[in-house]
């Protein structure tokens, strides 16, 4: 299992609230032109000039949204940051500064926080943005983290979840379900620790996945590449909870139907290998998966040239009338409803 190396211990306690704070955010450089003023006083200044505002929050809480058993915290820190930097990449915005609160027990000594700083440290840095406040308080038992991401547009380039258009294509980035698999197999080894503790697991063949899973990234390039493109998305949506559920959203606040093709999901061929090795229906773990904050996006059809050569991106569907619903089209050539809960297949 992965455990995290630091062993030495030191009491919360010993540094008072000021010096956990300061210890915490001493390294992080503020990196934006848009920060007037970061962290130490009652509140960040931040100006943004004639742009809008984007400003998006998550709440992550102990035993519902991590596992501590086997995400190391640094790899929580980072994550905790690429989530809500993907809310922000997802209305075509530029992301610039974030806000970090953390509520803790007695349980983590201070090498914990470290190692979950150093993460949001690392995404700071990676990603460009300044941490700029928080807020630190005790819980009674687990780990609690807040981000606020805020970021910034023109008001002509935000996008919405409500502008797609029937005719309109359906565009998806990179490829879908691995972070969900990466999950299976994490506690596939967690079972296997609890009855032998010394079982050397020899994970090297789903690097891939395991990574998508404790390590995402953020689509920051997509908003940049769709500019460069002159590619305007008529609607935008990151996948957080799965395929389906994201293409539901879109054409619900769109009041369109779409449909997406089976053929089309792009899979990883790690995706491929593991599915067949757990027994699991690839298309229903694209659909279903998850946590792969990758962007969905539907394009008019005149831009199809302009984004058809990209290997980031692949066409799955297109968007319908309302009326004609949200449906899979198999390789079978049967259209299935599409539900946010899960896919059953009608044939394996
Ligand atoms: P207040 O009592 O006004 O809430 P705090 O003492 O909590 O102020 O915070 C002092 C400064 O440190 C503020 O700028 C705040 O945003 C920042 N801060 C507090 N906790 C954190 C944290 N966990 N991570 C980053 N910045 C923090
Ligand atoms: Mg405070």
């Amino acid at each position: 299992m992965i455990e995290d190396k630091n062993t030495s211990k030191t009491q919360l306690s010993d540094l008072g609230e000021f010096g956990l704070i300061d210890h915490l955010t001493k390294n992080f450089k503020i990196q934006q032109e848009t920060t007037v003023l970061g962290i130490g006083d009652d509140a960040a200044v931040l100006d943004f000039k004639q742009k809008q505002c984007v400003l998006t929050t998550d709440l992550l809480i102990e035993g519902i949204h991590f596992d501590l058993s086997y995400v190391p915290l640094k790899h929580l820190g980072y994550k905790a940051v690429v989530v809500n930097l993907s809310d922000v990449y997802a209305m075509n915005a530029k992301a610039t500064q974030i806000t970090v609160s953390i509520a803790v027990s007695n349980r983590f000594p201070l090498e914990a926080l470290e190692a979950l700083y150093s993460g949001i440290e690392t995404a700071a840095k990676i990603y460009g943005i300044d941490l700029v406040g928080g807020d630190t308080t005790s819980s009674t038992t687990g780990l609690i983290i807040s981000i606020t991401a805020v970021g910034h547009a023109n008001q002509e380039e935000l996008v919405y979840r409500s502008g797609a258009k029937e005719n309109d294509l359906l565009v998806v980035t990179g490829d879908l379900g691995a972070a969900y698999l990466g999950l299976q197999v994490l506690e596939r080894e967690k079972e296997v620790f609890k009855v032998n503790p010394n079982s050397q697991p020899d994970l090297d063949q789903y690097t891939y996945i395991i990574e998508r899973q404790l390590k995402p990234e953020a689509r920051k390039d997509i908003p940049q590449l769709l500019k460069a493109l002159e590619v305007k998305p008529t609607s935008m949506i990151d996948i957080s909870d799965g395929l389906s559920s994201e293409v539901i959203h879109l054409c619900t606040q769109s009041n369109v139907g779409a449909n997406v093709y089976e053929e089309k999901l792009p899979l990883d061929p790690t995706v491929i290998s593991t599915c067949e090795e757990f027994k699991l229906n690839s298309t229903t773990v694209a659909l279903n998966g998850g946590e792969d904050y990758e962007l969905l996006f539907t394009i008019r059809q005149e831009d199809f040239p302009k984004i058809k050569a990209n290997p980031n991106l692949t066409v799955i569907g297109h968007i319908t009338d309302q009326d004609s619903g949200i449906g899979l089209v198999t390789r079978a050539n049967e259209k299935i409803r599409m539900t946010a809960q899960g896919w059953n297949p009608i044939k394996e």
